[in-house]
């Protein structure tokens, strides 16, 4: 396997239309805003495992992150104030 993706879960963004993958060439992860989470073993299991796959199965040469334009995720978490961060409490 060549690439591991990170791309927003937003329909308007294809990684496998937009860069011309084909079958068997690229291991997607999609979620809101294309998050990529820090390494925890007791948090973000689904996308842990997710990534734990293919780096250690399918001996991915590439990882991508794929950000777009527009993103509504990205809008939402920079509309957050400093002070209401979940890690300033
Ligand atoms: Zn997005």
């Amino acid at each position: 396997m060549k690439f591991l993706v990170f791309a927003c879960s937003d329909s308007r963004v294809n990684p496998a239309h937009i860069l011309n993958f084909q079958p068997g060439e690229a291991f997607e992860i999609r979620n809101i805003a294309n998050m990529v989470p820090l390494f925890d073993k007791t948090q973000h299991s689904g996308t842990g495992v997710a990534m734990e796959y293919p780096i250690t199965k399918l001996n991915v040469e590439n990882i991508l992150v794929i950000g777009h334009s527009r993103c509504g995720g990205i809008e939402a978490l920079m509309s957050i104030e400093d002070d209401a961060a979940p890690n300033k409490r």
